[in-house]
């Protein structure tokens, strides 16, 4: 199906949504600002940027977005976070706050890196996007500590802290793809979203 028929929601509470629809624009998808409930009407998968996922959370709840959102990613919405976003997707989190939404079975240690090195750009390898590296930024990223049986594992740093990953219709990652000019993985996300009314979204 043409890009163009596609129609992606990018969650504009809080955090670099800008950048996440510059790159869905770039490669040809229609896009959404997600700010109240009835935005999430007529979308085909969403985008969770990353920020500050305390505020994000604290916004989601503030605009009655958090039980909605968990229904429709549940009912297999596609949906993809990054960084403070993936936080957000999380089953649990090593810290009390924020609550996340408890969607992917991934347990996440957030600002994990610790402060002298709190960002790095890397060029890693990531299984689906094929030979070619991705350079990942990351910014007071967190960790993904550990993860479900049903979660696959997309991508890890040379020491095997694990980067990106997915579930089902979940993808997620600890970087920053929005803020580089690769469309790789924005591309990926939307590269089964056409089958998704015959047959449930999965990567
Ligand atoms: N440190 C942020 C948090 O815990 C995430 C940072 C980011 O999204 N770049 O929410």
């Amino acid at each position: 199906m043409n890009p163009q028929n596609i129609t992606i929601g990018v969650l504009a509470l809080q955090g670099d949504f800008l950048e996440h629809i510059q790159m869905l624009k770039r490669i040809g998808v229609k896009t959404k600002e997600i700010k109240q409930a009835a935005d999430l009407e007529n979308i085909d998968g969403i985008i969770l940027p990353g920020g500050e996922s305390t505020t994000i959370a604290y916004l989601l709840d503030a605009f009655g977005l958090r039980e909605i959102l968990i229904q429709k990613i549940q009912d297999g919405l596609p949906a993809f976070g990054t960084c403070a976003g993936m936080i957000i997707l999380a089953k649990k989190l090593v810290q009390a706050l924020p609550i996340p939404l408890g969607l992917m079975d991934i347990t996440v240690n957030r600002n994990a890196f610790g402060r002298q090195i709190d960002s790095f750009e890397v060029p890693l390898p990531i299984k689906p996007l094929g030979d070619k590296l991705f350079s990942a930024t990351f910014i007071r990223a967190p960790i993904i500590e550990k993860t479900g049986p049903d979660v696959e594992i997309l991508a890890t740093l040379a020491d095997g802290t694990i980067a990106a990953v997915k579930q089902k219709n979940i993808l997620a990652t600890a970087f920053h793809p929005e803020l580089t000019r690769d469309t790789r993985f924005h591309e990926y996300f939307i590269s089964k979203i056409p089958l998704a009314n015959l047959i449930p979204y999965v990567l």
